[in-house]
This record gives C-alpha cells, structure tokens and sequence, in this order.
C-alpha cells in the first residue's frame, strides 16, 4: 500500500516537473539560440527533452523510482554542463537543481548527490573569482540540509498516511480498503503463475453474547486478541483484513491442496485455545473458504467463501467449511 502511494506521489512530482522544466527552460533555449550560444542551447535543449522522455516513460511504465533516479543524475550533469560552458552567468541554477533533487530520489541520496554536485562545481576553474566560495559553499549547505529535513519529514507522513488508510483502527487488522485491492491484486497474479490462493472468510461464534455478558470493552479486546493470535500463527505472506464487525478475510497464498484443510483447522484449534472470555470460556470462530479456480472475480470468490460460511454456522459453527465449486 505504501509503495503504492508512494508511487503515485511520484508520478505527480515528475508531472509538475516536466510542465515547470518545460517552461521554465524552453525560454533560455529560445534566447541562446538568439545570442548565438548554441552549445548552451542544446545542453538546455537536451535537458528539456531527457525529462519530458523520461517522465512520459515513467508514465507508461508506472514504474517512476528508477526514471526519477536517472532525472535526478540528468539535471545535476546538466547543471554542471551548463556552468562549464556560460560560466558564472549560469551558477544560480544549482539552487533549483539541489531543490528538485530532493523530489526525485531519497533523502539520503539525495544529499550525497547534492554535496558532490556541489564540491564538483567548486572545483571548476576561474569559477570563483567573482564569486566567494565560502558563501557558495554555505548557501547550498544550507538549502541540502533544508531539503533534506523536509523531504525526511514527508516521507515519515507518507508512510504514516499509508498505514492510516489501510489499517482497522482497532484490531490493527488491514481495512476492507486493503482487501479490495489486495483481493484484486491475488487474482491477477494467481492468473499469471496459475498460482494456489485461499480466501477465507473467519466470523467469529455467537459474540453478540460475549458483548451482551461482559460489555461491548470487552468485546474489543476479544477482537483484538483475535488479530493478535491469528497473526502470530500464518505466515508473513498470509494476510488478515477485518471486513466489518467481527467478521474477518484471510488471504493466504502459495499453499499446497493438500495442507490447506490441516492448515485452517489447526488455525481454528488454535484460536480456540487461545482465545477466552473473562471466565475462561473459549471463543470460537467459523471459517468459509475458497480457494482461487480460474475465472474468479472479485465478487465470486466472496460469494463462494460467504456461502461456505453459511454452511460452516448451519453445520453448528466453530468449523471450517470448503467451498467446492
Ligand atoms: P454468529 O455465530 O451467527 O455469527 O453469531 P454472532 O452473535 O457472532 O453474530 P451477530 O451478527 O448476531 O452479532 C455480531 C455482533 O458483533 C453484534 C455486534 O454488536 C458485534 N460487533 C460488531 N462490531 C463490533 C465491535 O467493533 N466491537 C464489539 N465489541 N462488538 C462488535
Ligand atoms: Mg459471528
Ligand atoms: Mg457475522
């Protein structure tokens, strides 16, 4: 989910930096050309079209991490280019250059990038007979250590928003949010490797009573607990999501036929070992499950695991039950 964001977030960073470098450079080609500085003109030229290429990549790909990395080396080479060829004239484009840096990759790369960019410049000859080299050096540390903070500080948000939009408040469980996209994601990776997935629907046995005999605090923490133990028993790659109530999604991939029914019962003996009320009564939980067959929508596969639930309670609850379509 994180990565997910994250790789939105990034496609629009590089959108609005194609539209800024687009009108922020096309001009300075327009007037080198005019002076006759042709050399500058086509190191702008070629800036301006590395990045509307790259970004549009990005865009096709959605893969915008490596196309920021290689944006981020275009500009702080070009920036360099640039001062080379027009000299002092051009040595105000470091400032946006360390700015957009911290855009396009991490932190950390990005001050390391930044402080070579920034030592490589220093030491282009003549450069600084005009200029103090003390309040280059200064300046540009000054604007890193800025931008680093802040993108630091961003991407802890990002992450933090991550988690908010994906997780249940209370259990800690993934949200129905994950599970609409993870459920999405199963079946198209299970189309493509043809690979085994169980989608299996827990409710937890006549809670409305546990709510009724010890209050609704308690039953939150039987909920929570529930979390806890399912999660501490299924593998990393096993994931649980609250749907709603106390009615609980777990997707499990990559799970041989043959130990799925062991797999689940043992999940289910577990869970009602560990999980007591206040006076030591076991809680119990019923499981649906299906497993992924070609043709599987979204839709279907709930359906086929709630229906199996349906019979897991009729059969007289805390039992598993099989979808077999
Ligand atoms: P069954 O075995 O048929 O599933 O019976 P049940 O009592 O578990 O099912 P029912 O649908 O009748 O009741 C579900 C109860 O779950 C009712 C509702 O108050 C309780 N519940 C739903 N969400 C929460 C929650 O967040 N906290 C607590 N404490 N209770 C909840
Ligand atoms: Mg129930
Ligand atoms: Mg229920």
């Amino acid at each position: 989910m994180f990565k997910q964001l994250q790789e939105k977030h990034q496609l629009s960073i590089l959108l609005i930096l194609s539209i800024v470098s687009v009108f922020g450079i096309t001009p300075f080609i327009i007037i080198r050309f005019i002076e006759n500085n042709i050399v500058a003109a086509l190191i702008d030229l070629a800036i301006v079209s590395g990045i509307l290429t790259l970004v549009g990549y990005a865009h096709y790909t959605k893969k915008p991490r490596v196309i920021s990395a290689v944006i981020a080396l275009l500009v702080n080479i070009g920036v360099i280019a640039i001062i080379i060829t027009n000299g002092i004239n051009s040595m105000l484009w470091v400032y946006p250059v360390v700015a957009v840096t911290f855009f396009l990759v991490k932190p950390i790369e990005a001050l390391i990038l930044t402080l070579s960019n920034v030592a490589i410049i220093a030491s282009i000859p003549n450069l600084f007979d005009v200029m103090p080299l003390n309040s280059y050096f200064t300046t540009n540390l000054m604007l890193a250590a800025c931008a680093f903070v802040y993108a630091s500080f961003g991407n802890k948000q990002l992450a933090l928003l991550a988690e908010l939009n994906s997780t249940d408040p209370l259990t800690g469980a993934l949200n129905r949010r994950a599970l609409n996209d993870d459920t999405l994601a199963a079946i198209s990776r299970a189309e493509r490797y043809n690979s085994t997935y169980l989608l299996a629907f827990l409710d937890l046995d006549f809670f409305k009573k546990v709510n009724d005999e010890f209050g609704h605090a308690e039953g939150d923490r039987v909920l929570k607990q529930l979390v806890s133990i399912t999660n501490s028993h299924i593998r990393e790659s096993d994931k649980l999501y609250r749907f709603g109530g106390e009615e609980f999604v777990l997707i499990i991939p990559e799970i041989p036929p043959k130990e799925q029914v062991s797999f689940i019962n043992k999940l289910r003996e577990t869970i009602k070992n560990e999980l007591k009320t206040p006076t030591g009564n076991s809680v119990t939980v019923s499981f649906g499950v299906a497993a992924w067959v070609p043709g599987t929508t979204v839709a279907s596969w709930f359906k086929r695991a709630d229906d199996a639930m349906y019979q897991a309670k009729k059969q007289g609850r805390d039992c598993a039950v099989f979808s077999n379509d």
